[in-house]
């Protein structure tokens, strides 16, 4: 049993849908005061509105992760509102398919500006916040792909979650002496309103090839977020956890099929 959350601030961005919002359920669930942000301020609303339906404390707040004055504002709102941040979920993030070939330097820069930049704007805005906790957190929603594995038409995306790593390896060494740690979780292939959109035939042919034969639930990557927010995850910082079912472990289609 891990010490609780409870009354712990934590902000979550990319909350109102998928991940994010998995991970806003399982801290609120465990006593946390949850921020909710999204650019979609009906969304974020709702999402708020189900958790305090469910007994939780969690408000909405609209802001765009690419914008630093958006990021600052919700740092505003989260410490002005629920007393400080002592978590920080850096989880809002895009995964939109395009080929190198036809990859426009558009499409590159809203990928890396939403994904790595944003990580980066997170932070910064809730890291003077961060350091008046006693025992600040900093958890990164990261990926499979990229620092892991490959896939087609994500080029892009591939390099904004190897990027979110590298950056972790350095965030960590200089938050240390404020005593907040940076962890990454790496999901798999998680069932989101994000990877729905990718397609019946994608979702079938990628739990096929798991181990554990299932895509992955938004709780499984919420309670891996919380193990790294929890007191007892205190001496770990710079590192990541892959919650995949096991999908990358097979080294070939015929040692899981021999399974
Ligand atoms: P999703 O279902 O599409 O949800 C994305 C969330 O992020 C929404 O709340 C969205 O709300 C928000 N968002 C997007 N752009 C934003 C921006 N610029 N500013 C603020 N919020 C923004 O996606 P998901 O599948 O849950 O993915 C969430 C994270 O997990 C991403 O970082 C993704 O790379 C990572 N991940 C997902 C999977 C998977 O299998 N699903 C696997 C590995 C990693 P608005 O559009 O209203 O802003």
């Amino acid at each position: 049993m891990l010490t609780s959350v409870e009354g712990r601030s934590v902000v979550v961005t990319g909350a109102s849908k998928g991940i994010g919002k998995g991970i806003a359920k399982v801290f609120a669930n465990h006593g946390a005061k949850v921020l909710i942000v999204a650019r979609g301020a009906d969304d974020a609303e709702a999402t708020a509105a189900q958790i305090r339906d469910e007994g939780g404390t969690a408000s909405a707040f609209s802001a765009d992760v690419t914008k630093s004055e958006d990021m600052d504002a919700m740092a505003a709102a989260a410490a002005e509102r629920h007393g400080g941040i002592d978590v920080l979920c850096s989880n809002a993030g895009i995964f939109p398919q395009s080929h190198l070939e036809d990859m426009s330097s558009d499409e590159w820069d809203l990928v890396l500006g939403t994904n790595l930049k944003g990580t980066f704007l997170a932070i910064k805005s809730c890291l003077p916040h961060l350091k008046a906790s006693d025992g600040g957190r900093i958890v990164l929603t990261s990926s499979i792909t990229g620092p892991i594995t490959g896939y087609p038409g994500w080029t892009h995306y591939g390099a904004s979650k190897s990027g979110q790593l590298g950056f972790m390896k350095t965030a960590c060494m200089e938050f240390a002496k404020y005593g907040i740690t940076v962890n990454a979780v790496m999901p798999g292939n998680i069932v989101t309103e994000g990877l729905e959109g990718l397609g019946a035939d994608y979702l079938e042919t990628m739990a096929a090839s798991i181990p554990l034969k299932r895509l992955g639930s938004v709780e499984d990557i919420g309670n891996a977020a919380l193990f790294f927010a929890s007191k007892e995850a205190g001496y770990i910082t710079g590192q990541t956890i892959v919650v995949d079912g096991g999908q990358t472990i097979p080294e070939s289609i015929e040692a899981l099929e021999e399974a």
